[in-house]
């Protein structure tokens, strides 16, 4: 599913936290086959009457059945038998989200729930929601069941391991568009005055009730057809935007060819639809046969930049790979969701490089992958990838990182273990062996052990089923050998021990120098040697799940030869020594010092996570009297690659140079460099007098951001007004101005934003990504805590806009302060508890990193 929309690329489903309920309740003695269900939908009210029957099956004899319901009336329920009807009575208990049905004994195994309710549409995207048409100034319907909303719009047995047929009608007004997850059989007049239709859908194959899905709305449609089957695929969207649905419907078409390609299996239904969701609070969500995707993604046009458009189809691969690995077979619970996820996000990577080899997505992984999981799984309170999910906070938590991202790592290991073509045999066998049923984590493992030589379970299971990553230690033990040694790695600098419950079995892919074949090592004990001959890297093709420690004298030598070592490795040995820098196992200005060797580097994913610890330092430092030295520093350190590959964009550059272009000036034009700060001003003034004048679509962030980091009141006034004009049907011009706007760091301007930010002509991601730059200054932050958490008042407003816990998250997670981890760990009570710890707990390594680091880097800077 269900990706949730962020700051970065990074491909994130689910978001919405979920109602705070006692355990979760999971029924063992019926199983429902059939649900036969007609919606009687009210645009006027915005309410809906329901009726339905449950065609189930009793396992254990009883005089009650309970079923799944949340803010649902239930009108009538009968139980029917051998034809005889039996009325229920209903008794609810609301915490559990459930309703219990008594009535007379049931004789035999097989029964029918009849069932009439009503309910409303909300606006939380949970079960039936409105669907915004905000340029017509209408509404229409959608629904969104996962992971257990389903029962806010249908009484319902809602466990992913209850799969049933699914035959759905729905009574709507005749001039809109209804769409479900399998074709209309029939459509007709529903009364006299034709204002309204009733349209049955065909029966669903068996599936989860997650899946099941309706739209209701004004839309238009592009269609095209799969090569190979012809099934016709069509993306619905607003009459006034279907040219920019065009991509997203030639893609999507050639998507489904690859998978029935690679995975060996048919897609299972006749039709695919993909809607345009305005406002949709993930990025998008896989229904069988009916994807929903945020419109602010599905559009894309002229002017949209290579990363947007290599975004849109990561997504749209990502969900159209659930139609197999998730919707095909389904994980049996949420435990084993990255089944799902991690799945869908390894085949949507694959699938986007061979369809646009020149973006390159695989080599994107270390920093779109790898790291971000680095970082969340060395926290304290991280949790295994497969782990027991009872409560509605696990619940939102088996939707993090560590499910997509980790998950994703774990089975690149994989494919290199065994080899990418037996990982799709496995994929296949897997997918035939349980269609249309559920499966778990071991079924998997099961498989690919069949089809392998190596014992892949011993191998994975302890990376899919304890938390946390080992760092090895690399001594030079001789000068003929090496010592590795295994230890569980923590982001605050811990180091535990591995022992024999927790310990990993790390494949240790390495070359003894640049030229000689590459050896495998498993690392099962807490150390190891391996003789040498000359330079020796780690994780050579940087496919394990660990990271690497070098000793200060390697780190030198490798430093003055870091044009000998591979992209890869180029990317983890920064990345790693920026993670050890930050747990205090070697000093900021070792780590500065070390980046001095890369300042010729031309690879892409290198310069987007050096830009990520450069921005990091800055942010510790944002209070600090050195900031301005650093800043002095990093201009230095950007300059030498901008002048190499020049300030303007050229017709024959490459893709990685023009974005790495991007990310100097942007960082550049934060930092106040002159000449970027005139080019840029240069370049936006002239986009407002001519709105033909457009921004060059790849540079048009960094153009924003130094223009609201240097504006003054006439520029801001710009920008804020092209902000409120510009509506959503430029979409990702209008994102790309939320995303830099923030910056500002003028009293009066952090002011007007967040103003804005609870103003109703705001969503709350965009509002949550306005307050993510705002509070990267230090007087952002404290402009925005006095308003928001001094102010009662203006707290309720926050509180009423429905923004809260995104925007204070958003706020909260940029601070360095140990005074302010304390205060936050005592108030937020509304923050879900694990979300609140990680952020307290990033909070505290930043506060001791830079009360350790601080004398050592004022020295150290004091040169620049
Ligand atoms: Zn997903």
């Amino acid at each position: 599913m269900n990706l949730k929309l962020t700051v970065s690329s990074v491909i994130v489903c689910f978001c919405s936290y979920l109602v705070e309920t006692e355990e979760i309740k999971r029924f063992q003695s019926v199983k429902p086959l059939f649900y036969n269900i007609t919606f009687e939908l009210n645009f006027e009210q915005l309410t809906f009457n329901g009726y339905e029957e449950i065609s189930i099956l009793i396992l254990i004899p009883t005089k009650l059945i309970e079923i799944h319901s949340s803010n649902i009336q239930i009108q009538q329920a009968i139980f029917c038998q051998s034809n005889n009807d039996f009325i229920a009575s209903v008794s609810y208990n609301h915490r559990a989200e459930t309703v219990t049905l008594m009535f007379e004994e049931a004789k035999g195994q097989n029964g029918i729930l009849k069932l009439s309710f009503s309910g409303v549409f909300n606006d939380d995207f949970k079960g039936f929601a409105r669907l915004h048409f905000t340029e017509e100034k209408r509404f229409g319907a959608f629904t969104k069941f996962q992971p257990q909303l389903a029962r806010k719009a249908f009484p319902c047995f809602d466990d992913p391991a209850m799969k049933a047929n699914f035959s759905l009608t729905l009574v709507v007004p005749s001039e809109m568009i209804a769409l479900s997850n399998v074709p209309i059989v029939s459509s007709e007049i529903f009364n006299k005055n034709g204002t309204l239709k009733k349209v049955s859908f065909f029966q669903t194959p068996k599936m989860s009730n997650y899946l099941a899905s309706v739209v209701i709305g004004y839309f238009k449609y592009v269609e095209r057809h799969t090569k190979h089957r012809k099934i016709p695929i069509r993306v619905y969207t607003l009459a006034s935007k279907l040219r920019e649905v065009e991509f997203a419907a030639d893609v999507s078409s050639k998507i489904i060819d690859y998978f029935e390609t690679v995975l060996k299996i048919p897609y299972s239904l006749p039709k695919l639809d993909i809607v345009a969701i305005e406002n949709f609070t993930v990025a998008g969500m896989e229904n069988w046969g009916l994807i929903m995707i945020t419109a602010i993604r599905l559009h894309v046009n002229d002017a949209s930049s290579i990363l947007n458009k290599r975004r849109l189809v990561s997504l749209l691969a990502h969900e159209i790979a659930h139609q197999w690995t998730g919707n095909l077979v389904t994980a049996e619970w949420w435990s084993d969701i990255w089944l799902n996820e991690a799945f869908a996000c390894y085949l949507s990577r694959i699938c986007t490089f061979a369809l646009f080899p020149e973006w390159k997505v695989i080599d994107a992984t270390l920093d779109e992958v790898t790291s971000p999981a680095f970082n969340v799984d060395g926290l304290a309170n991280s949790h295994a990838i497969v782990f027991d999910v009872w409560h509605s906070d696990n619940l939102t938590t088996a939707f993090d990182s560590i499910t997509y991202q980790k998950g994703e790592s774990v089975i690149q290991m994989i494919a290199n273990l065994i080899g990418k073509e037996k990982l799709f045999e496995a994929f296949t066998v897997f997918l035939k062996r349980h269609e249309y049923g559920n499966a778990k984590t071991n079924d998997f493992l099961k498989i690919l052990e069949e089809i392998s030589e190596i014992r892949v379970e011993k191998v994975i299971s302890p990376w899919l089923l304890q938390r946390g990553y080992p760092m090895i230690e690399v001594s030079e033990e001789n000068s003929s050998s090496l010592k590795l040694s295994q230890q569980m790695f923590l982001n605050n600098g811990q180091l535990w021990r591995v022992n024999e419950s927790a310990k990993w079995i790390v494949p240790i892919v390495y070359k003894e120098s640049c030229e000689c074949e590459k050896k495998l090592l498993l690392l099962e004990r807490e150390s190891a040697f391996i003789s040498i001959s000359n330079q020796i890297i780690l994780n050579n093709e940087a496919y394990g799940f660990y990271r690497t420690k070098y000793s200060r004298k390697m780190y030198e030598k490798l430093s003055k030869s870091l044009k000998l070592v591979n992209r890869a490795n180029r990317f983890l040995l920064q990345n790693d020594l920026f993670a050890f820098t930050k747990a205090g196992m070697f000093s900021t200005v070792e780590y500065l010092q070390f980046l001095n060797a890369y300042n010729e580097e031309d690879d892409l994913n290198v310069w987007q996570s050096i830009d990520k610890s450069l921005e990091e330092i800055d942010l510790i430092l944002s209070n600090t009297k050195i900031q301005t030295k650093f800043s002095t520093f990093v201009k230095n350190f950007m300059n030498t690659k901008l002048k190499s590959i020049g300030l303007k964009i050229k017709t024959d550059d490459n893709l990685s140079t023009t974005l790495i272009r991007s990310i100097i000036f942007k960082r550049l034009g934060l930092f106040q460099e002159e000449n970027i700060i005139i080019e840029a001003k240069k370049q936006f003034e002239l986009s407002v007098k001519n709105r033909n004048q457009t921004l060059d679509p790849n540079l048009r962030q960094a153009i924003f951001c130094t223009v609201a980091r240097n504006s003054n009141e006439a520029q801001f006034r710009n920008m804020f007004e092209l902000l409120i004009r510009m509506d959503y049907k430029r979409y990702e011009e209008r994102n790309d101005l939320v995303q830099c706007i923030g910056h500002t760091v003028r009293r009066n301007q952090i002011k007007t934003l967040l103003n804005f930010c609870v103003s109703g002509d705001v969503t709350e991601q965009e509002a949550s990504i306005i307050i993510s730059a705002i509070a990267k200054s230090a007087i952002g932050r404290k402009i925005a805590w006095n308003t928001f958490i001094k102010n009662k008042q203006n707290q309720n407003r926050l509180i009423k806009s429905k923004k809260y816990n995104n925007f204070i998250t958003s706020l909260i997670k940029k601070y360095s302060s140990e005074n302010k981890a304390k205060k936050i760990e005592n108030r937020f009570k509304k923050l879900n508890p694990r979300a609140k710890a990680s952020i307290v707990e990033n909070i505290r390594i930043r506060a001791k990193w830079l009360e350790r680091d601080y004398v050592k880097l004022h020295d150290y800077l004091s040169r620049f």
